[in-house]
């Protein structure tokens, strides 16, 4: 691959008279004013909606004239529950993972076989046998694929994660940019910097054609990338075969989306850059579908097992131009007040102190309860106190797990259970970076220690509910507003694993999601089916992972042994090889070298550990843990309940700050998926 620049913007002062000028209505009333202010703030002249996208695509007839219209007419059929699961970083292949080793799991139980401990003489031999020569063929190599309880729903899409790219790209091409039409989101609030401007000193203007074309959104190419997830192409480079002519492994290395930016997609149906949520492109706040459900009387709930801020709840929640501004972040949760919040409460990504202390002895108390992880309570009885709690009474829940509720360790995520469900004994993947007498990065050397170790204390561990236990919890109580819900459950460790290359957490954390969609299923189907509810279940973006097609025989046969940890080799680092070779100037290098070459100097996995675990993360020939990023891959999307809406939307586009970005052939993008929730959401 060939490293580019896009050529620099000058970005001069602009006195900035901005969107606000020019929209008040004389005559009309205050309250008529601001909320004409504030729609005028949220769909700043030429921003398209989801409203005006769906009736552009004949999803829908009509505009209703207000959000909350069917609400008022108790005749008309209500919207539905709408249900989001996000697995972070659930790419395709992720999801492949986890529904073998769920499978291989289940026939190794019906074996007999004890999955924390392994097996010994005939049991071990027996079960060894009926593994001997099991490959991914034995499973499946496209499409939607079986073994995981989401995979059972209907529906099912691919989702292109295009982000916007304004402006240069970042080093070595990485991720996109953190930028704006205002520039660099970091350093300021909201709106609180210049316009940029073009060459020609005007303001700038969105293009919404590809990069390489000169626009800024990077956008899929099916002959580059794949036209699927699954691309056989992939795979031909991993056994060192001929790919098709067009095809380039490292295409999917360049400008991903982040967190942030992707989950705000999904929750505003707008499109933002990397750090920004709820947000437009010039930082205008724009309504998220949660904030929508509480405004027409409906509750609004965020589950997570990463910090409840975090970017992917938080951009349900907030509306910032920087996913790490923790007035924003904190501010955005007050105003808001979602009416289940639960997830780790650490650092910033967490409601503020005075707000929590409000709910335990201030103005808060009566209409909200505070519940925390506290050794005094058992997991078991952690809910007990909000059983006949009603959020039709205007009751609202916050559960914090972690950070200075837990311990000394101020953990940042729910416990980790690993691919033997033991929450116990894992690498603590560890490496130290070598430099040369130049101070620049030539090598990692892992460091990780000779003894597996927990990745929390196992006193702690009676205190926490698992995270199907918390889903639970929220359904139920969200589950009682006769106005319906919406919902957003995030797996959020699944990228924080595969950022760490490490297997062993990414196969629990995919045990987790399917254990907690397999409880929502069933709810759904106790309480009115897919005629009252919408269910979706994806990702926000993938990363770089590649099963080898002995993974189902690998996976066994440690699980027999007793060695499952050893699905992460203990050679892993846990050093990122791109951030760590950008360091060490690589990105700028002339030479005939591959970024794949250079990746490889960085990674610490042996060859035999690639065949020992039978995968690897990164490019083909990277070196095992070559990557540790966020790629472009699109994802896909299993769904049930959403009546065809997204179908209808494969292949289309869709407007960015007015202006037509192209859809990719057989996909739907997530901005679609904002219009689909909202339909079932208010039954427009
Ligand atoms: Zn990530």
């Amino acid at each position: 691959m060939k490293f580019f620049s896009i050529s620099a913007f000058h970005t001069f002062i602009l006195s900035a008279t901005h969107y606000r000028v020019g929209l008040l209505l004389p005559g009309a009333s205050a309250q008529a004013q601001a909320q004409y202010l504030r729609q005028g703030r949220e769909y700043a002249a030429g921003v398209d909606n989801s409203f005006r996208l769906l009736l552009r695509e004949g999803i829908i007839d009509a505009i209703p004239t207000s959000i909350c219209e069917s609400l008022r007419k108790p005749a008309a059929p209500q919207g539905k529950n709408v249900i989001l699961v996000v697995g972070d970083g659930m790419g395709w292949e992720m999801i492949r993972a986890g529904a073998i080793a769920k499978k291989v799991i289940d026939e190794l139980v019906a074996l007999g076989v004890d999955i924390k401990k392994g097996a010994t003489g005939d049991k071990a031999t027996t079960a060894k046998a009926q593994f001997a020569g099991r490959t991914l063929d034995d499973y499946y190599k496209s499409g939607k694929g079986s073994g995981l309880s989401f995979q059972e729903l209907e529906g099912f899409n691919v989702i292109t994660t295009s982000t916007p790219l304004i402006g240069d790209a970042t080093p070595g091409n990485h991720y996109g940019a953190a930028r704006s039409m205002l520039g660099d989101v970091e350093g300021h609030d909201n709106g609180m910097a210049p316009l940029l401007k073009d060459k020609k000193g005007k303001p700038l203007v969105f293009d919404p054609r590809d990069i390489f074309k000169g626009g800024n959104m990077v956008l899929w190419d099916d002959a580059k990338g794949g036209a699927y997830p699954w691309d056989e192409n992939y795979f031909k480079v991993a056994d060192g075969n001929q790919t098709s002519k067009h095809f380039d492994p490292e295409f999917i290395l360049q400008h991903a989306i982040d967190s942030a930016n992707s989950a705000s997609a999904y929750s505003t149906g707008v499109k933002s850059s990397v750090n920004m949520m709820g947000v437009d492109l010039y930082e205008n706040p724009v309504r998220t579908i949660l904030e929508e459900a509480l405004s027409c009387d409906k509750s609004g709930g965020v589950v997570t097992s990463v910090p409840i801020l975090h970017a992917t709840p938080g951009a349900f929640i907030t509306h910032t131009n920087n996913r790490r501004n923790k007035h924003h972040l904190q501010d955005g949760f007050r105003e808001v007040q979602p009416t289940f919040a639960m997830g780790t409460c650490a650092g910033i990504y967490q409601p503020s102190k005075e707000l929590k202390q409000s709910m335990i002895d201030g103005g808060l108390k009566s209409s909200h309860s505070f519940l925390f992880q506290n050794a005094a309570v058992l997991a078991e009885d952690f809910y007990d106190s909000i059983q006949d709690k009603d959020p039709d009474d205007g009751h609202h829940v916050l559960a914090c797990f972690g950070g200075e509720y837990s311990g000394n360790t101020k953990l940042e995520n729910m416990p980790f259970r690993g691919l033997d469900s033991s929450y116990s004994g894992r690498w603590c993947s560890q490496g130290s970076v070598v430099k040369d007498e130049d101070d620049l990065p030539i090598g990692v050397t892992p460091t990780t220690p000779p003894q597996l170790c927990d990745h929390w204390p196992q006193n702690e561990l009676q205190n926490i509910p698992h995270m199907k236990e918390n889903v639970v919890e929220a359904l139920k109580f969200l589950g009682k507003d006769n106005n319906g819900f919406f919902m957003m459950f995030e797996q959020g460790d699944i990228d924080w694993a595969a950022h760490a290359n490490s297997m062993d957490d990414l196969l629990g954390a995919m045990l987790d999601i399917d254990d907690s969609v397999s409880e929502i299923m069933k709810w759904i189907k106790d309480n009115g089916g897919y005629e009252k509810n919408a269910l979706y279940v994806t990702a926000d973006h993938d990363h770089y992972l590649t099963l080898l097609p002995h993974f189902p025989q690998v996976i066994a046969n440690l699980i027999i042994d007793g060695l499952s940890h050893n699905i992460t080799p203990k050679n892993n680092s846990n050093v990122n090889t791109w951030d760590t070779a950008i360091k060490a100037g690589r990105h700028n290098d002339n030479s005939k070298k591959s970024q794949t070459e250079h990746l490889k100097d960085f990674a610490t996995w042996s060859d035999a550990d690639i065949q020992n675990v039978a995968h690897f993360f990164g490019p083909p020939g990277s070196g095992g843990n070559g990557w540790g990023s966020h790629s472009t891959r699109p994802i896909v999307m299993h769904h049930q309940g959403d009546d065809g809406c997204l179908d209808a939307l494969v292949g289309k586009g869709y407007r960015v700050l007015g202006q037509e970005v192209k859809g990719s052939t057989g996909k739907v993008d997530q901005v679609h998926v904002h219009a689909c929730m909202m339909r079932q959401l208010f039954n427009l």
